[in-house]
């Protein structure tokens, strides 16, 4: 069995239907509200084990509601959550979107226990076939742990996203660096407007490291040393991108620990991003291995 490792974020998302964003003094009565659990860590974790794989979670929650919630839920989604550890004091991440009706989503976020993670978890991790990595947690601790996995031999594959904090050092220890359009933009110093998934996912490598970049609707284009390439998704019918990002990383991590050269896992990858943009929210939308399959059997047909 594929062997995945997460070290990451968990984050409770508290969501709000507002007709408007309160200004100072003012409340405002939201018209929906949801509680959803997320992170970019935890649906990448969640996604990895419902495509197959055996994943260990690395993360740190508070001792309170929301913390028990995601040993919960990873438990029953089948991850080993022995690694996330529980943090006296210190509140589980929680974010606040408050959804406006023209859709724009603004954010209020508190980092809590993400941020608290030590970087001394990385120093006796377990053994596996692709640790992946995001940047919601400080990047010291992601360095660290890819760090250990690559002394091993092992592959890192680093989603950078939020881009803002992932740094150099980092970026240059993974196997692969998969940002989507906006930070690859940012990753090169570049205008998104102008970029060009192959020519982007070209200039991003370097002689340690790949690049996948991905591309919404478009799939996603990929380089390594001397070659390059892209992949267009299955034709879905999409209705909400939420994890997309999310599955399409999972599935790529697990293709390439499987020993799929990148045309072939991107087929993989691209799908499993398709599948989760039928779905509404982030972790209903995760897929499993057949959902992945149907895909692709469907778009083999065509
Ligand atoms: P992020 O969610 O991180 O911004 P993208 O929007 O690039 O990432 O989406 C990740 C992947 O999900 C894409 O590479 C693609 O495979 C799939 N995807 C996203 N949007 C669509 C869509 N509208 N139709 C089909 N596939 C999609």
């Amino acid at each position: 069995m594929t062997r995945i490792l997460v070290v990451g974020s968990l984050v409770m998302d508290l969501a709000f239907d507002v007709p408007a964003v309160p200004g100072p003094g003012e409340v405002i009565l939201a018209t929906a509200f949801g509680r959803y659990r997320g992170g970019k860590g935890y649906n990448q974790a969640v996604a990895a084990a419902r495509m197959g794989a055996e994943v260990v979670m690395v993360g740190a929650v508070g001792d309170d509601d929301f913390g028990r919630a995601f040993l919960t839920a990873l438990d029953a989604e089948g991850v080993d959550a022995s690694r996330v550890v529980v943090l006296d004091g210190v509140a589980t991440a929680v974010a606040v979107p408050l959804v406006t009706p023209d859709g724009d989503v603004g954010f209020v976020q508190y980092q809590g226990a993400n941020r608290q993670l030590d970087a001394a978890v990385a120093a006796d991790l377990p053994d596996c076939d692709a640790l992946l990595l995001q940047g919601e947690i400080q990047a010291p601790v992601s360095l660290a742990a890819a760090r250990a996995v690559r002394s091993r031999g092992g592959r890192v594959v680093l989603n950078p996203a939020p881009v803002h904090d992932i740094s150099d050092e980092l970026a240059t220890t993974a196997t692969v660096i998969t940002p989507n359009e906006v930070e690859a933009a940012a990753l090169l110093g570049r205008d998104a407007a102008d970029l060009d998934g192959e020519a982007a996912a070209r200039a991003l490598v370097t002689d340690q490291r790949a690049a996948v970049v991905t591309l919404g609707a478009r799939g996603a284009a990929w380089a390594d040393g001397s070659r390059s390439g892209a992949v267009a998704p299955p034709g879905v019918e999409a209705i909400d991108a939420t994890a997309a990002g999310d599955s399409f990383n999972a599935a790529l991590a697990i293709a390439l620990a499987e020993g799929q050269g990148y045309a072939d896992a991107l087929r993989f990858a691209t799908a499993a991003g398709a599948h989760a943009t039928t779905i509404r929210g982030a972790e209903p939308a995760l897929p499993t291995r057949a959902d992945v399959e149907a895909l692709l059997d469907a778009a083999g047909s065509d």
